[in-house]
């Protein structure tokens, strides 16, 4: 490999930035030319880059967001868009393409790889952590402290004005950031899409442990982590429903775009530099359609095609327990 190219694609995740980092560097060390394309798949096709040196990736390892800038690309979803793509690649002599992102990211490269002959892999970087083949994504564990500091305080006012607050968090179609940033906050309830759907005409599974829990003496807090998506409207919308249906106000937080952003926590820092750096390596012994990702603790290979196929069940015995102690 000669040249490779790097761009970060979908939602941005902290953690990003160290990625490009290990990419760069371990290029570098190996006589590589690395560009990055900048706005995701956006810059692959109108040619918007830069190339990348050691001194260009000093000082971003602790930084949020990414130097490459991040972005939606419905031009790739073209018809011709795959194939505009890998001309691009073709005419910048781009041997390998690095693609950080999701799986929506990924299904992007696998169109991209029907008209490109040259090596595409991807890394797994999105707060959501619903791809499958790595047991983290880069930005996962940054985005749950982002939500716990958030939750620790709304839990502050919340047992202030003995009030009940839900808490939306972010995680389109998983819970993982729910279920992680609800246990760990201690949240007297999680709800999730992992969690069973909820019917919005019988909220009776959300009352009752709620009632229950009026009960007890010295409960001045009550704390509800709802997944986005879980309930038409939201969690303002479920407050509402929730505060007519029982007579106690239920307030609505939504946490937002704020678990995108912040400096990246230690694990995310060091897991983004071990598979940026792991991609590149794997890129020159020939690897191509695959993620790099890492599980039980080791770096490994997984299919790009598969990374989206089945949604990445989220900790079985975490989810049981949170349902035991549910009527607290
Ligand atoms: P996150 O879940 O963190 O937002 P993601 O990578 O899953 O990350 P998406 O918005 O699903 O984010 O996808 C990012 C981009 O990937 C899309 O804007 C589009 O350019 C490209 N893409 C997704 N699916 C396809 C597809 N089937 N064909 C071509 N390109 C695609």
């Amino acid at each position: 490999i000669k040249r490779l190219a790097v761009l970060t694609s979908g939602g941005d995740a902290p953690g990003m930035n160290a990625c490009i980092r290990a990419i760069v560097l371990t290029a570098s060390a190996c006589n590589i030319e690395v560009i990055g394309f900048k706005h995701g798949f956006n810059g692959l096709l109108e040619q918007e880059y830069q190339t990348l040196h050691a001194m260009h990736v000093d000082n971003i390892i602790q930084r949020g967001g990414t130097i490459l800038k991040s972005a939606r690309c419905p031009a790739l979803q073209q018809a011709n868009g795959p194939a505009e793509a890998a001309d691009a690649l073709k005419q910048l002599d781009i041997d390998a393409l690095i693609v950080i992102g999701g799986d929506g990211s990924f299904r992007g490269a696998m169109a991209i790889s029907n008209f490109y002959d040259g090596q595409l892999i991807g890394v797994p970087g999105t707060i959501d952590n619903d791809v499958d083949g790595t047991d983290r994504t880069i930005g996962f564990a940054t985005a749950i402290d982002t939500a716990l500091d958030a939750i620790d305080k709304i839990r502050d006012t919340a047992d202030a004005f003995e009030r009940i607050f839900l808490v939306e968090l972010m995680g389109r179609h998983s819970g993982y950031i729910s279920l992680a940033a609800g246990i760990a906050g201690g949240a007297e309830q999680i709800i999730c899409p992992e969690f069973g759907q909820l019917n919005p005409d019988n909220l009776r599974p959300i009352i009752k442990p709620i009632q229950h829990a009026q009960l007890l003496k010295g409960k001045s807090s009550y704390l509800i982590v709802v997944a986005e998506n879980s309930y038409p409207g939201g969690a303002t919308s479920l407050a509402e429903a929730l505060t007519k249906a029982i007579g106690i106000e239920c307030r609505a937080c939504i946490l937002g775009h704020i678990q995108r952003g912040g400096s990246p926590v230690g694990a995310d820092r060091i897991l983004a530099t071990k598979l940026g750096a792991f991609a590149v390596e794997q890129l020159m012994h020939g690897a191509t359609l695959v993620m790099a990702g890492e599980v039980n603790g080791e770096a490994c290979l997984y299919p790009l095609a598969k990374t989206g196929d089945k949604a990445k069940a989220i900790d079985p015995f975490l989810v049981r327990w949170q349902q035991q102690i549910g009527s607290y």
